[in-house]
């Protein structure tokens, strides 16, 4: 079998996690199977769509590698063949023109609710000759859906879910000015664009009896479905604002890695063993809908923040220097000095902001700012001994090697540890207590601005 997904989002507003992790199944199931992954975007709502959330999907898939294989196909272009079908639909005898006024349909409401039954349609058009049609009320057209027996649907994720078709009424397909319904418009598109596994959400379970109904009634094959379950946050409920973070662009913005993002996604609700951190080359390989679970997965910021420290590892350095250089603002020069520090520097940051935050200090000019802590090493004591040191940096190279030994000496001479000397010699330099190794820091700041740092809190020389 061919194997053709699709992930079809509507544009209501940003790239939403929950949506950018179907569209990671959808995928690495296609890839994995040496198959086609295409988009549709449902902007068929137009009152609700905007040009703007469109952009923001494609910009999101973009961002996280996951850019369909061909162009997207815009639901709204599409509505002459819904109607197209509906009509043919009428001619085969499975459809039928209802001529129920907004009233009728109001009060078929109220009297099911008075009766405590659900408000479903009675199917008081289907068998009526059209000849009673009234005059000046242009029909919908409805669904003859089946009434005995049930809908049954094979679902790769959520087993055999079937319903009762007694519970489902004649759906409308074709509204009266000539609108589709979403539930067809999405079978015809699915069909017209070969989709063979629709991989989405399981708010679609339901949906998906509906869309069955109209494969069934145009003798099309349907795909095979796979409902995957939804995100939560922690506490079960499903995810909301006060979980955190929910748009791919926050998650952007906060300084996460697509990659990272990525894996994380799919390790919600889908394992492998004990894999936790796979490439996007071992998930292609891997993935699966059976390892797809059914239960809610749970969204876990800290799991999320730790895959990332292992991704920022793992990048590339030019990469990270380029994000951390646009984040800061940073010169030519401090971008030579952010990268020659980058493989340090990475190694104590989990997010992209951390890692700019932590690789400010070699953007700016002496005088630094200091953190309090930092001010409190520079004593008239140490302020004098990094005068002394000064002298002594004068006259090494300037890398890692040598710089360890003379600062090894230095303090030897002295009669110090190591560490009373690297504590100020750090604060001059980097205006904080803490930063990677002081050899690497010295490297990358290079003697010049060393020395000038140096001479901004030096204060006289020991003798
Ligand atoms: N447009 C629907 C949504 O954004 C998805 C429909 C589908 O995948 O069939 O939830």
């Amino acid at each position: 079998m061919t194997v053709r997904t699709r992930f079809a989002p509507s544009p209501t507003g940003t790239l939403h996690i929950g949506s950018a992790r179907t569209a990671l199944f959808n995928y690495l199931f296609s890839r994995h199977h040496g198959g086609t992954y295409l988009l549709r975007i449902e902007d068929t709502d137009r009152a609700r769509n905007t040009e703007q959330a469109v952009q923001a999907i494609i910009d999101g898939l973009e961002w996280l590698g996951l850019s369909p294989d061909e162009p997207p196909v815009f639901q709204s272009t599409r509505e002459a063949r819904h109607a197209e079908v509906a009509r043919e639909m009428l001619a085969r005898g499975q459809a039928y023109r209802c001529y129920c006024t907004p009233e009728e349909l109001a009060e078929m409401r109220r009297r099911a609710e008075a009766e405590g039954r659900p408000p479903r349609y009675d199917g008081r058009w289907r068998d009526r000759d059209p000849k009673e049609a009234p005059t000046g009320v242009t029909p919908a057209i409805r669904l003859k859906a089946p009434r005995d027996g049930e809908t049954v649907i094979e679902d790769l994720v959520q087993g055999t879910v079937r319903v009762a078709n007694a519970e489902l009424d004649d759906m409308i397909i074709l509204r009266g000015n000539g609108a589709p319904t979403y539930q067809h418009a999405v079978v015809v598109d699915d069909h017209d664009m070969g989709i063979s596994h629709v991989i989405r959400g399981d708010d679609h379970l339901t949906n998906a009896f509906r869309q069955m109904q109209i494969y069934r009634a145009m003798d099309w094959e349907p795909p095979r479905f796979a409902h995957i379950p939804l995100i939560h946050g922690a506490d079960g409920a499903k995810l909301s604002k006060r979980h955190g973070a929910q748009s791919v662009v926050e998650f952007r913005e906060m300084g996460f890695l697509p990659e990272a993002l990525c894996n994380y996604l799919l390790r919600l609700g889908w394992g492998h063993g004990d894999a936790e951190v796979l490439s996007r080359e071992e998930a292609i390989r891997l993935f699966d809908l059976d390892g797809v679970g059914r239960a809610a997965a749970r969204m876990d910021y800290a799991k999320l923040t730790h895959l990332n420290a292992v991704w920022l590892r793992r990048a590339d350095d030019e990469r990270l220097t380029r994000e951390v250089v646009q984040r800061l603002g940073a010169s030519a020069e401090a971008a030579g000095r952010i990268q020659t520090l980058m493989p340090a520097l990475k190694e104590r940051a989990r997010t992209l902001n951390e890692l700019a935050a932590s690789a400010r200090f070699l953007t700016v000019r002496p005088p630094l700012a200091m953190e309090s802590k930092a001010e409190a090493l520079l004593t008239p004591t140490t302020r004098g001994m990094l005068a002394e040191l000064a002298r002594a940096l004068g006259k090494v190279a300037f890398a890692p090697p040598a710089l360890d030994a003379a600062l090894r000496d230095f303090a030897a001479a002295r009669g110090e540890k190591l560490g009373a000397v690297a504590q100020p010699l750090r604060a001059a330099l980097t205006g904080a207590v803490s930063s990677p190794p002081i050899d690497a820091v010295l490297t990358a700041l290079g003697r010049e601005e060393t020395l000038a740092r140096l001479a901004a809190v030096a204060g006289a020389p020991v003798t």
